[in-house]
Order: structure tokens, then sequence, then C-alpha cells
């Protein structure tokens, strides 16, 4: 409420410098209007004396119709000056207030960011610490038939597989901070993907895989961790953005110079104005209080980290009728 109140209060200072600006210009336009007027009724006086006194050719009377000529050239000039001086003052307050009001946005922006962050990373961290440790409370108290213990210690393996990746995640957005230089090495995307793809329907069950293949080579030359990352955030938000059922369908295209990789999913879909900030560190959509899912919000800021590294391009459309499409170009070779 105190933050609403405030930019309230920000709009209408903002308002009330526009209008002031606009007010002392009119004013300055009126009061030169009048010294001109002034100006001007003297000079006809002048000239009407002057006929009477010499006639129209006399040299007092020219003087003085240079001088009303002058005048009027020199009120036209202030004229232009002040329209000028008020359009170019207005320009830059317009352009400051916009630059202060965009910069105040974004500092709300990123404080909500990071404290999201902070809560996205104690439930995500705090979680699977609490699930590991019941489990070997269970152990500890209860004598467990085998298969108990392999379904259990099944479960915490899958929560310290879960902790593993937030610190790999965090370990590797903070590398990627800086710069990153590939590991290069020959890759097969094919026989990358088919594996990737293997294990994830033994991991997610409930989740239905198609792959396509155009082409008969695959070859590329990429950091083969980065690029199994890559694959993996894409693949697994597929599913982890899926109401129900999700479909996911992946893949590889071979071009001239370049390899594309699509990844689609029948899942929620991102919004039109949020496609390009889904790429920021540490940005989920929506709200931590509210959401569902589990997340960091560093996927995405790390896929596209990556292709970058390798001067690829990354872009995301919706999958009609549902759900999203990341494309990403690989070149061939480094
Ligand atoms: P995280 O999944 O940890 O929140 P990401 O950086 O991977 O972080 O994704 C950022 C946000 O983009 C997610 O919070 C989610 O809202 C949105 N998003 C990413 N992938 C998808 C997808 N396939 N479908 C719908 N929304 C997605």
């Amino acid at each position: 409420m105190r933050k609403i109140r405030l930019r309230l209060l920000s709009y209408v200072v903002m308002l009330y410098m526009l209008l002031a600006s606009g007010w002392w210009s009119y004013l300055l336009f009126q009061k030169n209007e009048t010294a001109f007027e002034a100006q001007s009724s003297i000079m006809i006086l002048q000239l009407a004396a002057a006929e009477q006194a010499d006639g129209k050719k006399s040299q007092r009377y020219t003087t003085l119709l240079e001088e009303q000529a002058a005048l009027f050239a020199k009120n036209e000039r202030q004229e232009w000056m002040i329209l000028g001086e008020t359009i170019f003052f207005l320009t830059i307050l317009i352009a400051g207030l916009y630059l202060i009001d965009r910069g105040y946005r974004k500092e709300v922006e990123a404080a909500r960011q990071r404290r999201n962050f902070l809560l996205s990373i104690s439930h995500e961290l705090k979680s699977p610490i609490a699930s590991i440790k019941l489990i070997l409370q269970t152990f500890q108290k209860r004598n467990l038939a085998t298969e108990q213990v392999q379904k259990f210690s099944g479960g915490a393996l899958k929560e310290t597989e879960r902790l593993e990746k937030l610190v790999t995640d965090l370990l590797f957005s903070a590398r990627l901070e800086k710069t990153f230089e590939p590991n290069y090495e020959a890759i097969d995307l094919q026989q990358l993907s088919n594996d990737l793809v293997q294990d994830l329907r033994l991991k997610y069950p409930q989740a239905h895989f198609s792959t396509e293949y155009m082409g008969e080579h695959f070859h590329m030359e990429g950091d083969r961790s980065g690029i199994t990352s890559v694959l993996l955030n894409l693949l697994e938000n597929a599913i982890k953005y899926c109401k129900e059922s999700p479909f996911i369908q992946l893949q590889l295209q071979e071009q001239d110079k370049h390899i594309e990789l699509k990844v689609a999913d029948n899942g929620i879909g991102i919004p039109e104005r949020e496609k390009k900030q889904v790429f920021e560190k540490f940005y989920r959509i929506g709200n931590e209080d509210t959401r569902s899912t589990k997340g960091t919000g560093l996927g995405l800021f790390i896929v596209k980290k990556i292709v970058d590294a390798h001067k690829g391009n990354i872009s995301l459309e919706d999958n009609l009728p549902q759900g999203t499409r990341f494309k990403i170009q690989f070149p061939i070779t480094a």
C-alpha cells in the first residue's frame, strides 16, 4: 500500500513538473508578446510623427521602417527561441522522468526477483534436507525390511540428486556471470539427445517423448557438459510446466551451417510479455507465495548463456494449440 502511495505521489510530482514547465513557457511567451506589442505601438507612433514632420521619403522615416522590420524579425526569433527551448526542456524532462521511472520499475522488479529467489532457494534447500533427515531417522528407529530400505534409500537418493542439481546450477550460474569458455569437443547431438530422453523416460514415466531427426549428421563442436545442461533444462522444464500428461517433442534438423534443435511441449505456455524475461537470472513467472512448481529461475538463464557462448541462437514461441516451443540453432563448428 505504501509503495502504491509513493508511486502515485511520484506520478503527481512528475505531472506537476510537466504542467508547471508548460505553464511557465506559456507565460514567457505572453510576456514577450506584450513587450513586442508595446514596442511596436511606440514604433507606429514614431513612424506617424516622422511621416508628418519629414514625409515618407525622409531618412528618418526610412530608418524607422528598418527598425520596425528588425523589431518584427527579433520578435519572431524570440518566439521560435521560446518554442524551441520549451520543446527541448520538455523533451529532456520527459526523457529524464521516463528513465527515472524505468529505473524504479527495474529496481522493484529486481527486489521482487531477489525475494522470489530467496524464497524458492530456501524451499529448494529445506525440502530435500527434511526428506533425507526423515528417511535417516526412520532407518535409525526401525528395523526395516530390505524392500523398504531399497524404497526409502531410492527416495533419499532422488532428494540428494535434487540438492546436487541445485548446487551445480548455483555454481554454474556464478561461473557464467564472468565468461564461460566452452571446452570444445566433438558431440553427436542425436546420440546425446537419445541418451538423455532414454534416462528421462525412466525418471518420468508419466511423460511421453517423441524424437524426430531430419538429416543425416548431427555432429557439432561443443562443451559436452554445457550442451547436456541445455538439453536437460529444456526437457525437464517441458515436463515440469505441464499440468497433466506431458507430451514432449524433440526435433533435430540438419541445416547448412547449423543444427536446429526444437523442444516443444503441451504445457501451460509462456505469456507473450514474459517470453524475453524468462532468460533472466532468477526470473520465474508468477509469485513465489502462490507458485506450486519448484525451481530457482536459473535454468533458462544457464541455457541462454551456454547457447550464447557457443555462438548459437535461442528463441521461443507458442506451441499451438497449447504449450511452448524452444528453438536453438547451434553452429556446427566452433
Ligand atoms: P525454474 O524452472 O527453476 O523456475 P527456469 O529458468 O528454467 O527456472 O525457467 C524460468 C521460468 O520460465 C519458469 O519459472 C517458468 O515460469 C517458465 N518456463 C520455463 N520453461 C517453461 C515451459 N516449458 N513451459 C512453461 N513455462 C516455462
